[in-house]
């Protein structure tokens, strides 16, 4: 299970605006955007006039880049999801966003039972859920209409899981979604609608991109 393990707030410098990849610290002065607002590396100051000047590519490759980052997907497996979305009936960008959407990391997050994806992907690959009564630790497994995510009996009395619903109550999931804080336990009730996914996300360029 391959996943990007540097630091997660230059990927937001390098895309110019906020990822949300950290929980909290993203809705803190200490975010780095509201910081740093430039590239990282030696030149990010004097290479930001570059942005407004992108060529057709570089936007594609940029909005690409954004959605894997926003969903923690390294490259081969995304390009397996563009290819997945490519097979079915429906619009192509659509499809794959639904594909991102519908990973048991990103649904347990929705759910509002992690603070971020990173942290649902590992409460996930730590065995903390079963889906459909049978422990998983494959963040990447795809949940359909009517699969039950809950979280494991066993890891019930982690400190985690102890002080879940107080955080959880905070957190509201799109309509898409739904759980019972009480049971610690949810699901989808459909794939989501395109109006109900990141808005800043543009599947038109990914599409182009690979299509290229
Ligand atoms: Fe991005 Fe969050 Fe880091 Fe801010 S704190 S730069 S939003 S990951």
């Amino acid at each position: 299970m391959a996943r990007y393990t540097g630091p997660v707030c230059k990927l937001c410098r390098r895309e110019g605006e906020k990822l949300f990849l950290k929980g909290e610290r993203c809705f803190s002065p200490k975010c780095a955007i509201e910081r740093r607002n430039y590239p990282p590396g030696p030149h990010g100051r004097a290479s930001q006039w570059r942005r407004s000047r992108e060529s057709d590519f570089g936007k594609q490759l940029r909005a690409k880049q954004k959605a894997r980052r926003v969903y923690g997907v390294l490259e081969r497996q995304f390009r397996r999801y563009y290819r997945e979305a490519i097979k079915s009936r429906g619009l192509t960008g659509l499809t794959m966003l639904q594909l991102l959407e519908s990973r048991l990391d990103n649904v347990i997050y929705r759910m509002g039972f992690a603070s971020s994806r990173a942290q649902a992907r590992q409460l996930v690959a730590h065995g903390h859920f079963v889906v459909n009564g049978r422990r998983t630790d494959v963040p990447s497994m795809l949940i359909k209409e009517g699969d039950v995510i809950e979280v494991r009996e066993g890891s019930r009395g982690n400190v985690y899981f102890k002080e879940l619903p107080d955080f959880a109550k905070g957190q509201t999931p799109p309509e898409w979604v739904e759980r019972d804080i009480k049971k610690l336990s949810g699901g989808i009730k459909r794939m989501p609608e395109r109006q109900e996914i990141d808005a800043n996300l543009n599947e038109q360029l990914i599409v182009e991109f690979y299509s290229r």
